[in-house]
């Protein structure tokens, strides 16, 4: 059975204990996890694995076999081996820097409602890429950005299944993007009055948290595509 996805039902989570459930020289896998595996723009997270008296950083968190989620160690070193006990800890200065800026794409996509064809998180600068060939007022995007992150909007997370969205055609409406179809479940990711989405990935509890994040370059990348970065300035 795949990992419990812990850091989807609580972000704030740092630490968990689990069970290794298998092991090979590139990492290992376990019953549940703190570790975010990349995707959706976001990168995986890293941190460390502890155990009896050992201890090894993880380098990298991605989705491995099955689609289960594979903890990377350092080339040459050994993982625990499945039945271990373990304590994972993710790098969370890292990560709540991730669960900043990608609070900030749903606000800046909240106010360039455009359709949004490529993304890019990292902690110190982010990017999201815009279908649209109007020029882009950065100065409006930046005003706007600061009032929704001073109006301390919450930030919250549902899963609702496919029945339930049905019954809701209205709240497909509101969405900024369509949810996928054939999962069963859908998760969804609501600022309070500013978007609705299906999304899968880290967010702060509320937009007070993302903090000094500024405009930056506004790329133009073809006719049709306009690239906003965004930096956190502490
Ligand atoms: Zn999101």
């Amino acid at each position: 059975m795949p990992a419990r996805e812990l850091f989807r039902e609580d972000s704030y989570l740092k630490t968990c204990t689990a069970t290794v459930t298998a092991s090979d020289e590139g990492g290992f896998y376990v019953d549940q996890t703190v570790f975010y595996p990349l995707g959706g723009g976001q990168p995986g997270d890293l941190g460390f694995v502890e155990w009896g008296d050992g201890r090894l950083d993880i380098v990298d968190t991605r989705y491995g076999q099955d689609g289960d989620i594979a903890h990377h160690v350092a080339e040459g070193e050994t993982p625990p081996a499945a039945g271990t006990t373990v304590t994972l800890t993710i790098d969370w200065d890292r990560r709540y820097r991730h669960m900043r800026m990608h609070t900030a794409m749903h606000l800046l996509g909240s106010i360039l409602r455009y359709d949004v064809t490529g993304g890019n998180i990292s902690t110190e600068k982010s990017r999201l890429d815009f279908n649209m060939e109007e020029t882009v007022d950065k100065e409006a995007v930046q005003q706007a950005l600061a009032e929704l992150v001073s109006e301390d909007h919450p930030v919250s997370c549902r899963w609702i299944t496919e029945e339930e969205l049905d019954a809701q055609p209205e709240l497909v409406r509101t969405m900024s993007v369509q949810p996928p179809r054939g999962k069963g479940a859908v998760r969804l990711l609501e600022i309070a009055g500013v978007d609705l989405q299906p999304c899968g990935g880290t967010h702060v509890r509320s937009t007070a948290e993302v903090g000094a994040v500024r405009v930056g370059k506004v790329e133009k990348k073809g006719r049709q595509n306009r690239r906003v970065n965004l930096h956190l300035d502490d």
